[in-house]
Order: structure tokens, then sequence, then C-alpha cells
């Protein structure tokens, strides 16, 4: 970074963050030569939008993570603010909230994840149905890929969990996941190794029906996942859905590859909010009124209080019924059912906790 970083400052036009401390060259040196600063690297949201722009093809959203993670490695930091994500993470793999239904020759698992599990109970049923049609003997996971462990830097914490979960599927025979939350594709696809990550929306778009008339068109705008800022497919794949719901997509300046964090990247509202919230109100800035419409649970939360936001999945199993904000303890509340739902179908399979199905205990 500190060799081949121009200081051209295109990173830092749009993130106040680069804004306040200098180029990600100053930040490099400083860190070698003044020794790491436990604070900075948690104040960087994650959204590799400083990535998706740099001429030289540089990745400073990576260099931000290997801070954090070096500081954890080195015992240097854990903020207690940190603690409820923390606590939400080590929830969604308890016996409380995890729960497996693999029926017998099981291959293919939808995992929902916490946030939109928490936040759509019944589209997650819905959609389970739907692709239940589709993949005869899918099954169904419920449990935390612990993109909270990782995000924060604490690796080792990450590698324990994520391995667990990915050892009780490999155990079980499972071969591929199907995920809708852009948080768990990533971690799917980049630490899931023999186990396939395939996105729900693509599965979707081969299977939902064309679009009828629709004689009153919606108008809406995209908010793209920041995390999902450089999947091409998957962002036409949103669209495509949302045409056949009857929505027209506007397009607007900041979007796809340049799309914005929504405000809840990185844990940054703990430690500096104010930095979360410039990201929020720059993601909602040029909405003129529409609905905007995300494929992230957590990005309709947060941008959901700015303006009106629903999840595309909203749009296709319960158009006029998503949109608001769900906080805890609600969000435990829809889990806890949902679990419950699954429980009382008629098992064939293995099923139970993430806690019964392990053998790494
Ligand atoms: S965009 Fe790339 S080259 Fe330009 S200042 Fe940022 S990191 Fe350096
Ligand atoms: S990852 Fe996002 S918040 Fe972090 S430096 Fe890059 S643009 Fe700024």
């Amino acid at each position: 970074m500190q060799a081949d970083c121009v200081e051209c400052g295109l990173c830092s036009r749009d993130c106040a963050f680069l804004q306040e401390k200098g180029s990600p060259k100053i930040i490099a040196t400083a860190w070698q030569e003044q020794g790491p600063s436990s604070l900075l690297p948690y104040e960087c949201s994650l959204c590799r939008l400083c990535t998706a722009v740099c001429p030289k093809g540089l990745d400073p959203s990576a260099m931000f993570l290997a801070m954090r993670r070096e500081l954890a490695l080195a015992g240097q930091v854990r903020f207690p603010e940190h603690r409820p994500m923390k606590r939400y993470e080590a929830l969604g793999r308890s016996a409380w909230f995890s729960w497996y239904s693999l029926p017998k020759g099981c291959e293919t698992v939808l995992f929902p994840g916490c946030s939109f599990s928490g936040s759509r109970p019944g589209v997650v049923a819905q959609l389970f149905d739907f692709l239940d049609e589709i993949i005869p003997g899918l099954g169904l996971v419920l449990d935390c890929c612990s993109k909270p462990s990782h995000d924060l830097g604490h690796q080792a914490d990450f590698d324990l969990a994520f391995g667990q979960l990915r050892q009780i599927l490999l155990e079980q025979g499972v071969r591929r996941v199907i995920v809708l939350c852009p948080n768990c594709d990533r971690m799917w696809r980049e630490y899931g190794q023999e186990i396939e990550c395939v996105n729900a929306y693509e599965i979707l778009a081969e299977h939902w029906p064309a679009a009828g008339s629709h004689p009153a068109r919606k108008q809406v705008v995209v908010h793209d996942s920041c995390a999902l800022r450089f999947d091409k497919q998957t962002q036409d794949n949103v669209r495509l859905l949302l045409d056949r719901s009857g929505c027209t997509v506007q397009e607007s300046a900041a979007e796809r590859r340049k799309t914005y964090c929504c405000g809840e990247g990185g844990s940054v509202p703990f430690l500096r909010p104010d930095l979360a919230e410039q990201w929020s109100r720059k993601s909602v800035a040029g909405v003129k009124g529409l609905l905007v419409v995300t494929y992230c649970a957590g990005c309709v939360n947060f941008i959901g209080r700015k303006v009106e936001a629903c999840h595309v999945l909203d749009q296709l199993f319960e158009p006029g019924a998503g949109g608001r904000p769900v906080k805890a303890p609600r969000t435990y509340w829809n889990r806890y059912r949902l679990k419950r739902l699954f429980r009382r179908r008629p098992q064939t399979g293995q099923c139970g906790t993430r806690q019964q199905l392990s053998t790494l205990r």
C-alpha cells in the first residue's frame, strides 16, 4: 500500500473516514512507523468502495481488516461496545435459535441467516416451500455464519465457529448451501470449501413466473448491498425479479459497484455512529421519495429509518407487507417462532440444534 498508492484521492472522495484520517498510504505509513492505533481500523465500514474506485487496483478495505486482525491477535483490543455483536452471534449459534432440518439424502440446504429470519420468518417459510418444489429433499439450517467475528478481526473465533458449521453439514452429506443474505454469501463463498454456495436470487430468477401485465407499475430504486458490490449477476437477478413483480427500477448514481454502505457495515455504529450516519445519509440521497428495495435485511433496517424501504423478497412473497425496521426482542421472538415451525414439520432424516449435531464438542 505504501509503495503503490499514488494518493490520487479517488477513494476518499465519498469516504468521511479517509477524509478524516488521510490517504491509505498515510495511514499505512503511520501504522508501520508509529505503531498500531487501536480505534482506527474499527472506524472503517469495510464497504470496499475504495477498492472499487482505486485506479491502481489496491484494496484499502482489506488493509483495514488486516489491521483489525493484527490487533485482535496481539490481544490489544476488545471493545466493550462490540459485545452486543458477539452476543448476537453466539445466540444465533445457541440451542435456543439454531436448528437443522436435514431430510434423508439431503444435499442442499437453505441458509436464511439471522437477520432475515429475525425480520421475515413468514417469507423464509414461503421461500423454503417454493424452493422445495424445485429441489426435492431440500433442508433448512437456522444458524449464524459468524460474520460479526470475521469483520471484528476475531479470526480464531470465526474459524472455530464457521468450521464447526461446515463440518456438521459435510458430515451430514450436504454439498450445497442456498443463501439470501449478502453477508452469509460472502462467508460461504470464501470459507465454504467443498460446500458450494448458490444465491437464492439466481434460482428465483430462473423459476419465478414471467411478468404478467402490471397496469400500475411501481417505481423503485435499488440499494445494492456493499457486500456484493462486485457481484453483477446477483444485481441483475434482483432487478429481473423486481421487473417480474411489477416494479420499474430507476437507475441511480450510486449503485452496483459504486453503491454506498447503508451505515451498518464493519460494526462502525458502535464506535463511530457519526461516520455510520454519513453513509446512511449518502445511501438515501437521490431517492426522491421512491421506495428503496434492497436484498439485505440489515440494509432494510438501516435505510428504513430514513425512507420507505423493503426487501426484494417482500416484493415477491408479501408485496405491501414488508418494510418496517424490526428490532430486538421482536427479532429473537421471530427466530424462535420460525424454528418451532420447522421443528413441528414432519421429519424424515436428521434434525436438531447445532449442539446436538456437532461431533466437535
Ligand atoms: S484510490 Fe488507490 S491510489 Fe488513489 S489514494 Fe486511494 S488507495 Fe491510493
Ligand atoms: S472500506 Fe469503505 S469505509 Fe473503509 S476506507 Fe474504504 S470506502 Fe472508506
